[in-house]
């Protein structure tokens, strides 16, 4: 049973919140736009802090680099960027960061940044958002991520959250229609101990009821997974009903918990789950592979 709130909200708003998951009388946030010079410099500090004595050490510090790049274009004051449509612009955004990163990088990337080509560019982009790389965009992929993240994200940071609508049962960004990364418990007055799902492009985050399968909504399959030895800060909510597992973060165990650093870190946890037949709902860019049509391009090792 539950103790009867207050509710002031009217019929139609409460209609809404439920449909949004979210209790009238207790009102969190359905949408946290994102801050997009902090978002990147929380990222680079939580990167370099999982990194250490870590298997994929050369990568987290990698994508914490980029990670910098990103957060300093995002500090710069461009206005004229905010007006452009992110889907164009991301292409300055390219331009400027490998421009400010080319020389710390490692030998194979400074290669593959000396020699892209303004149409190679733009044809990786559009695979990598379709989720069909080959294995040869690999060198070039994390570079058009994090431009792509930088343009999104400015666009969701010029947004006003009360316009943006949260579909019930949808695992998709309001703000730009990606697949989260992955979901965080949230601490602190406003959202602690709600669940919201962090957008892989734009940051964007969204409230999602907790105990719920993201994808389709059933709550009978649901359990836990997590893997001891490496902590209890991530686990997997996994889905028996869709073989669906999406990754939570859980902000209490581990201050400074990033979703996009914190899910990189747990490429473990995804390894152990599709042994097991389970298919991702989150989408990590910083971990594309390749498509099967591709060459047969490993996981990357900048
Ligand atoms: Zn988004
Ligand atoms: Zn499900």
């Amino acid at each position: 049973m539950q103790p009867t709130t207050p509710n002031t909200a009217s019929p139609d708003l409460s209609e809404a919140m439920a449909d949004a998951g979210l209790k009238p009388g207790r009102s969190p946030v359905p949408v946290l736009l994102p801050d997009g010079a902090l978002v990147f410099r929380v990222r680079a500090e939580r990167l370099r802090t999982l990194a250490k004595d870590h298997p994929l050490q050369d990568w987290l510090e990698f994508v914490a680099l980029i990670s910098d790049a990103q957060a300093d274009i995002s500090a710069r004051d461009l206005p004229q960027w905010v007006e452009d449509s992110p889907a164009t612009a991301w292409l300055d955004d390219f331009a400027a960061l490998t421009a400010g990163i080319k020389d710390l990088v490692p030998t194979p990337a400074q290669q593959a940044l000396a020699e892209n080509d303004p149409q190679d560019i733009h044809d990786i982009a559009a695979r990598l958002l379709e989720g069909r790389l080959k294995g040869q965009d690999l060198a070039l992929a994390p570079f058009i991520v994090a431009a792509l993240q930088v343009a999104w994200t400015r666009h969701a940071a010029s947004q006003q959250a009360e316009d943006i609508h949260v579909q019930s049962r949808e695992g998709g960004c309001p703000v730009c229609g990606s697949a989260p990364v992955a979901s965080m418990i949230h601490i602190g007055m406003e959202s602690g101990g709600l669940r919201y799902l962090h957008c892989s492009l734009c940051n964007t985050a969204w409230h999602h009821v907790r105990t719920t399968c993201v994808a389709c909504g059933e709550d009978k399959g649901l359990s836990y997974r997590l893997i001891e030895e490496l902590g209890t800060a991530v686990r997997a909510e996994t889905c028996d009903c869709c073989h669906s597992y999406l990754k939570q973060v859980m902000a209490d165990k581990a201050p400074g918990a990033e979703p996009l650093a914190d899910d990189l870190a747990m490429l473990a946890l995804d390894i152990l789950l599709a042994e097991d037949g389970y298919q991702p709902l989150g989408v990590n860019p910083f971990l594309l592979l390749a498509d099967e049509d591709g060459d047969d391009a490993e996981q990357p090792d900048g």
